[in-house]
């Protein structure tokens, strides 16, 4: 092995980067942090240094440059410099790898252009992405960089599963089609369900429900994605914290029509302000369990939606699949809400699903089994790792 052997980790949103450092020897992680309010008129930069040190420094950052900047000098002072001989590469998530990236993929012009390419089908999200690499390229252009999409991992979905029943001919014009998104998140937990259940992932079938602030669902047979709950965009599927997952597409032409509302306005309600805020003002799932218990009847209908529609997805999966291994809930509303993970496989014992009281009170930060002994179907709690899984991928492209 090389003398190079940590991977850094970039996340670039809108107005925030985040970070994590890994050692791939032996998993450990020398630093993290966090950027927020990048190109505000102050920017705040969190460091968690080796030690277990948290420096916390406020500053105006204008660009993802001048956070980058601050990251790198922040990593300097610990002796982990971007200038490090023993940084192997930098991996970025990316969202959107469209139909061309279905591999993490080191980062040349040509492939940066492409990733260019793709604005249109993910406006949100990719042009933050581009901006973290720019800058990380420019800073360290000598280090491998790899792109990790979190599409990729769902470009096995079978054509039927991928396409809209829509023209033909308009779809593929403006590539239109379900690429599903949280794929790093769905290929991690569906690999590590397998190992929990001691088998090998390509024996298995899982269904994964990531229930974080986004939410997505993933029916992956002996490895592969078969089907995903997000689409064109992260707004298709579950309940989630500020979106309105699934949709009668005719509500957008009757809020243009009848209320009057700009794409834009109707974009920014069904992204922003629906989901559980939408329903009961609160997207935080602790929050609203503590309502539900003082007796708060719009908390209570949201929660129910909520469970409604991710059940509704099991029972789809399950068809989808066939024969179901394991149902494995991940992400901060999956790990930690025993609540929802109760409710979401309640009534579903002819199916085979249940848990037990006891195992899913269980408050852990390792995967686990919930069901009952002996159950047809497990059913596990797999914390997520999605920086660890592009470590991992970013560090295997760059280490053969
Ligand atoms: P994520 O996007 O994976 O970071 O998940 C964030 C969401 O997880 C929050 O909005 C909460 O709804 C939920 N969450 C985090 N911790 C808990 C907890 N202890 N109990 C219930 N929900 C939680």
């Amino acid at each position: 092995m090389t003398s190079a052997h940590r991977v850094l980790v970039l996340n670039s949103g809108s107005s925030s980067l985040k970070y994590q450092l890994l050692d791939m020897r032996d998993g450990s992680r020398p630093a993290a942090g966090l950027v927020e309010r990048i190109g505000e008129r102050v920017s705040r930069l969190v460091h968690t240094a080796p030690d277990g040190e948290r420096r916390e420094r406020t500053a105006p950052m204008a660009s993802h440059e001048a956070a980058l900047k601050a990251v790198a000098a922040e990593l300097a002072a610990d002796g982990l410099g971007l200038d490090s001989p023993e940084l192997a590469a930098i991996g970025h998530r990316v969202v959107h790898g469209g139909l061309r990236f279905t591999e993490p993929t080191v980062i040349t012009d040509e492939v940066l252009a492409e990733i260019e390419r793709l604005v249109p089908v993910a406006p949100l999200h990719n042009p933050a992405n581009i901006t973290g690499i720019r800058t990380a390229r420019a800073l360290r252009p000598d280090l491998p960089q790899v792109a990790v999409f979190d599409t990729a991992f769902h470009t096995t979905m079978p054509e039927y599963a991928a396409r809209y029943a829509i023209d033909t001919e308009t779809a593929d014009a403006h590539r239109i089609r379900r690429y599903g998104f949280h794929g790093t998140s769905h290929a991690y937990v569906s690999r590590e369900a397998a190992r929990l259940l001691g088998r090998d992932p390509s024996e298995v079938n899982v269904i994964v429900l990531h229930l974080g602030n986004g939410a997505s669902a993933s029916a992956v047979a002996g490895g592969a994605c078969v089907d995903t709950s997000m689409g064109l965009t992260p707004l298709e599927g579950l309940v989630m914290g500020t979106r309105s997952g699934d949709v009668d597409p005719a509500v957008t032409f009757h809020l243009r029509r009848v209320a009057g509302m700009s794409v834009d306005e109707v974009d920014e309600l069904l992204n922003k302000r629906s989901g559980l805020v939408g329903l009961c003002g609160d997207n935080d799932m602790r929050e609203i369990r503590r309502r539900i218990e003082e007796g708060d009847e719009r908390a209570k209908l949201a929660f129910d939606i909520y469970v409604h529609r991710l059940k509704k997805y099991i029972g789809a999966y399950i068809a989808v699949l066939g024969r179901v291994d394991a149902v494995v809930f991940t992400a901060g509303v999956g790990e930690n809400a025993a609540a929802v993970r109760e409710a979401a496989v309640e009534g579903l014992e002819p199916l085979g699903l249940s848990v037990d009281a006891e195992l899913n009170a269980v408050r852990s930060g390792e995967p686990r089994l919930i069901s009952p002994a002996g159950a047809r179907v497990a059913v596990a709690v797999v914390p997520t790792d999605e920086e660890l899984e592009i470590a991992r991928q970013t560090y295997s492209l760059v280490n053969n």
